[in-house]
């Protein structure tokens, strides 16, 4: 009874995920509690959690500023979403069009879901909304900052301008 227990806790992965959760789903993995918070968060691009909902950098953005506000729980349909989670969604997509509005200037946002994989659902099992920042003449900017070095600095700048200030009721929960 000696080693062999020890052996086991110490190669497990640091992170406890929420009962229900897919270890492969990378909203899951976003939404899972970590070791240390703060590095987990800008290795997974959170911008702000709480116990219903997360936020996220789309990692391959359509455009500059586009998020994903998901459910911590790994939900597929808008019927399994709890009042509460439904809630703390829409009031977050609503904070967040100040937020970029005012850090991007955003001028406009589309706000889908794709439910589904035939929808157009890259993560069916995971429901999440894609807020999408606008701008007058965006149509004709984008294929001109195709490259992906170009993209990913700005993520990383954009998750330090988002992050600041925003933060969640409950935040820092058990
Ligand atoms: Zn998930």
């Amino acid at each position: 009874m000696t080693g062999g227990d020890d052996s086991a806790k110490a190669s497990e992965t640091p992170e406890s995920f929420l009962p229900g959760a897919d270890h492969a789903c990378f909203l899951c993995r976003a939404a899972a509690s970590q070791a240390d918070p703060a590095v987990a968060d800008r290795a997974n691009l959170v911008i702000a959690r709480d116990e219903r909902v997360i936020t996220l950098l789309n990692r391959y953005p359509y455009a500059n500023g586009h998020l994903l506000v998901a459910p911590r729980r790994h939900v597929g349909g808008l019927h399994e979403l709890s009042s509460g989670e439904h809630l703390a969604a829409m009031h977050l997509l609503g904070y967040l069009t100040q937020k970029m509005s005012k850090l991007l200037k955003a001028e406009g946002f589309n706000i889908g879901l794709n439910l589904g994989r035939v929808a157009g659902a890259g993560v069916p099992g995971h429901l999440h909304w894609h807020l999408v920042p606008r701008w007058q003449g965006d149509n004709n900017f984008m294929p001109t900052v195709a490259g992906t070095h170009v993209i990913s600095q700005s993520l990383e700048a954009l998750w330090e301008g988002l992050r600041q200030g925003t933060t969640c009721e409950g935040d820092h929960g058990p």
